[in-house]
């Protein structure tokens, strides 16, 4: 199994970029990620004005798949996500929800054992996640750093990019060039101070292609769900885009009158806060299997 090592790093999602590993369908890969520090914090007394900030959310790769070409998609299943034993929470003035009501910076180191963090004796079942994973972007959507979320992915904090469930990106370069990084070893819905548990981990990884099918933003596949990732300037934007896309979807598959599908989404879809503290904002609109299911959505999928 190839290992793409935590050293090598982007921070931008680009048309062009440069890749450090090419694998080939069906290929399962170890990616070792970074915490969105860079492993800069480790200790509660740490400034974190100090720390260098062009260092912020790096992703590891990017890994270029063989035979990928833009109007395909990448199929990515999360086969696992295995944390360290220590993560990194914090506070920052001004940053989150509630940014107005801090009154002083706060890191906190918070250790996992057994399958929980524990926090002021709370005990946390670990959820863990990918906060960053996308693809290169279409040339004329220009450059993405890599804190923000848009159509090739990229910072999307949605907790249920998690193990054993799959993401699908729409193939905009040749060679697709997926990066990941920012894994948070539990997340509530919106992240609402500004981080997870951001902690370095190891995640295996299956990629597979499917050819000639064409999506406008990221799908995650769990159980239950189909999810299409949306992001916009505020939650407004970003909960129109994720329902029509799935509007869209549950039209193109079932073949009905869109007002149809508007109804039948309007009764089985939910509708998700991914989060609300990056540069974009992100939600996701949750179809149910049994509405249609992952396997033909993405067989209905116009070019
Ligand atoms: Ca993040
Ligand atoms: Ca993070």
């Amino acid at each position: 199994m190839k290992v793409i090592p935590s050293n090598k790093v982007i921070y931008k999602f680009k048309y062009d970029l440069d890749y450090v590993e090419r694998i080939s369908p069906g290929e399962v890969i170890e990616v070792e990620t970074n915490d969105c520090f860079f492993q800069q914090i480790f200790d509660e007394t740490q400034v974190l004005t100090e720390i260098d900030y062009d260092m912020l959310n790096p992703a590891t790769g990017p890994v270029y798949v063989e035979g990928a070409e833009p109007g395909d998609l990448l199929q990515v299943k999360i086969i696992s996500i295995d944390v360290e034993d220590k993560g990194i929470a914090a506070v920052v003035p001004g940053e989150g929800v509630l940014g107005d009501q801090v009154t002083k910076p706060i890191i906190r180191v918070i250790h996992v054992k057994d399958g929980c963090a524990v926090f002021h004796g709370v005990k946390l079942p670990i959820q863990p996640m990918i906060g960053v994973i996308g693809v290169a972007p279409k040339k004329e959507d220009g450059e993405w750093a890599t804190d923000s979320p848009w159509k090739h992915g990229g910072n999307m904090d949605t907790k249920d990019i998690k193990a054993g469930s799959t993401l699908y990106f729409p193939v905009n370069q040749r060679g697709a060039l997926l990066a990941l990084g920012d894994c948070h070893a539990i997340m509530g819905d919106g992240e609402i101070c500004f981080t997870g548990l951001e902690i370095p981990a190891k995640v295996t990884l299956e990629i597979n292609l499917i050819k000639d099918k064409n999506i406008k933003w990221p799908l995650v596949e769990t159980d239950e769900y189909t999810m299409v990732i949306a992001s916009g300037d505020d939650l407004e934007d970003a909960v129109y885009e994720a329902t029509s896309q799935a509007v869209g979807h549950i039209k193109d598959s079932l073949k009905i009158e869109w007002e149809d599908a508007y109804v039948l989404a309007s009764l089985a879809v939910d509708l998700k806060i991914s989060q609300v503290v990056d540069p974009k904002m992100t939600v996701r609109a949750a179809i149910p299997k049994y509405v249609v299911s992952t396997e033909k959505l993405i067989e209905d999928l116009t070019k």
